[in-house]
């Protein structure tokens, strides 16, 4: 059961319904939109095609818009320009040009203020830090610029200015328009790029709260000011995202490794979720397998207590999207082989209820070796608190909200349970969802799950008082006879199923090329499979081999 989370931005490679379904079943748990490339039309369809897959698959994943932030940009080019060592050029405003003729060789920027903002001796790159040029003197609305490192500029690549305090704004207007677009469509949490200050966050939390929005808000670190003001950007941020791509253009690739290193440390200790991001698996953009050193990188990233690890390229416009979530995963459950370091007890403010009842429930779990650490939640922050604490025990996040349950797919070691239909008041709730968790999770007799939950109602924010140690004390009832057998027929054949017997394994589901199968949820909020499209049924039985329970039965047509 792999703890650490996968974060996958989609793109060309992955936006229709049957890959991202391919991509959910291989481990993707946080789809990515990145509001930087595409229009709204684009995004709109993408995430009605992540909602769609999955529920088809019966899995949650919680979707993160990224918004592009100050990204400074070359405006429109009427043909790429080649940029030659040694060369000077001017750059300034597009609608300067024709005051600056004396200049034969000019870069239009989309960003007004790069002149005012820029210092002589300060460092102009291109396209990701793949063309470099050094600022040589203001001449009124333009910047003397000259060649270090030649290239072919095009339209629309970025700017980074690493040694320039940047005065825009921390959210443009195209980062309004796009953040109003995500919350219609219901996004999970908010990514903003180029963050500086926590003023930044601030700006972007007050919009939020002004609109009545209670989304997190992801902060990128990708600015060495960020790097220098990552304890106050952490005091306002939900989650911190380690942007290794514009990082490594602005600070060089040779700091990378340290920063990273460092803001991992820094938010375990203070319990903030963070996701490593970019060129982790690079190579599979183009191959099917990554190098060892990539392999490295994403183990190493686990090993040092990264929440979550991120695929760009690879899963948005690589050749191998899928195969770079599998091998994403296996490298991840493998590192996780090795004990994983968990913050000291007294590094803990265990004055604090939910924090205390976190540590204890991880420890009492792994001391009765409990299968499982049941929180009940209605927010999510008690399963927060308990993945700070990174119990070996895995934690089941059981909610009655929806938009908790797609927040939890982040969190490291909590397996998100969506209770979809319940009564508070039953006298026997508690029994009820047991008997959800032992069927969902194949529980038996004996053993143990240990419940955090608050002692007067299950969902409540911020309630969370009690633990309790139960042990299974009745095997899964199996129930046949007809009124528990779907049965669906196309005339050549029919297929049934025992929905009492199915145990929800989605076996069948992963071994169907034909997608036959798709997850429906009973009243009380336990799944079970159900047929979904007979007609394509090849009547391979290969759904029949793989269910350990026998619960389908495929009676082809004359039999
Ligand atoms: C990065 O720069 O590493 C990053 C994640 O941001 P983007 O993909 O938006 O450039």
């Amino acid at each position: 059961m792999r703890k650490a989370k996968i974060v996958g931005t989609l793109g060309p490679s992955s936006s229709d319904v049957a890959t991202i379904k391919k991509l959910i079943k291989a481990g993707l748990n946080v789809a990515r939109v990145n509001m930087s490339h595409g229009t709204h039309e684009d995004h709109k369809k993408l995430i009605a095609n992540i909602r769609e897959a999955s529920k088809s698959v019966g899995q949650e994943v919680a979707i993160l818009a990224d918004l592009q932030g100050p990204k400074i940009r070359v405006d429109k080019l009427h043909e790429d320009l080649e940029l030659k060592k040694d060369e000077i050029w001017a750059i300034g405003a597009a609608k300067v040009r024709e005051d600056y003729k004396k200049y034969d060789n000019f870069i239009p920027t989309l960003y007004e203020k790069l002149v005012q903002d820029c210092h002589d001796g300060a460092r102009i790159l291109f396209d990701d830090g793949l063309i470099a040029a050094e600022a040589l003197e203001k001449d009124g609305e333009v910047y003397k610029i000259k060649i270090l490192v030649g290239g072919i500029l095009k339209s629309n690549k970025g700017i980074n200015l690493p040694d320039c305090q940047v005065s825009a704004p921390a959210m443009t207007e195209k980062d309004r328009k796009d953040l109003f677009f995500a919350l219609k469509h219901d996004v999970d949490y908010v990514a903003l790029s180029f963050v500086r200050t926590k003023e930044d966050i601030k700006e972007l939390k007050c919009l939020l709260h002004d609109l009545k929005m209670n989304i997190p808000v992801v902060a990128k670190i990708e600015k060495p000011q960020a790097v220098e003001n990552l304890s106050e950007i952490m005091d306002v941020a939900d989650v911190i995202m380690i942007a290794r791509g514009d990082l490594g253009v602005e600070v060089g690739n040779h700091l990378v490794p340290s920063i990273q290193k460092k803001i991992t440390k820094e938010c375990n200790a203070r319990g903030i979720p963070v996701i490593t991001a970019t060129q982790m698996l690079e190579s599979m953009i183009h191959n099917p397998t990554p190098t060892r050193a990539e392999a490295s990188d994403v183990a190493n990233a686990i090993w040092d207590g990264t929440d979550a690890v991120m695929l760009s390229g690879e899963t948005a416009s690589g050749k191998y999207p899928v195969e770079s979530v599998k091998m994403m995963s296996k490298i991840v459950a493998d590192a996780e082989k090795s004990p994983n370091k968990r913050p000291n007890i007294k590094d803990i403010d265990l004055s604090n209820v939910n924090s205390a009842l976190s540590v204890a429930a991880s420890l009492v779990a792994e001391k009765v070796h409990a299968k499982r650490i049941i929180s009940m939640t209605q927010s999510g922050h008690s399963c927060l608190k308990l993945s700070r604490f990174r119990p070996s025990t895995t934690v089941l996040g059981i909610t009655n909200n929806l938009q908790t349950v797609r927040r939890i797919c982040l969190y490291w070691g909590v397996v998100p349970f969506y209770l979809v239909e319940y009564d508070e008041d039953s006298p026997i709730l508690k029994e009820q969802i047991l008997d959800m968790v032992r069927e969902s999770v194949h529980l038996k007799k004996g053993d143990k799950v240990v419940i955090a939950r608050g002692d007067g109602t299950f969902f409540a924010g911020g309630m969370a008082n009690s633990l309790q140690v139960e042990t299974i004390k009745k095997a899964p009832k199996v129930v046949g006879g007809s009124d528990t057998i779907e049965s669906f027929s196309d005339g050549k054949k029919t297929i049934k199923l025992d929905t009492h017997i199915c145990a929800s394994c989605q076996n069948c589901i992963s071994i169907c090329p034909h997608d036959i199968w798709a997850v429906k949820k009973n009243k009380i909020g336990s799944t079970y499979i159900v047929e979904a499209n007979i007609k394509n049924c090849a009547v391979d039985f290969e759904c029949v081999r793989v269910c350990p329970t026998g619960a389908i039965e495929i009676i082809p047509e004359g039999d």
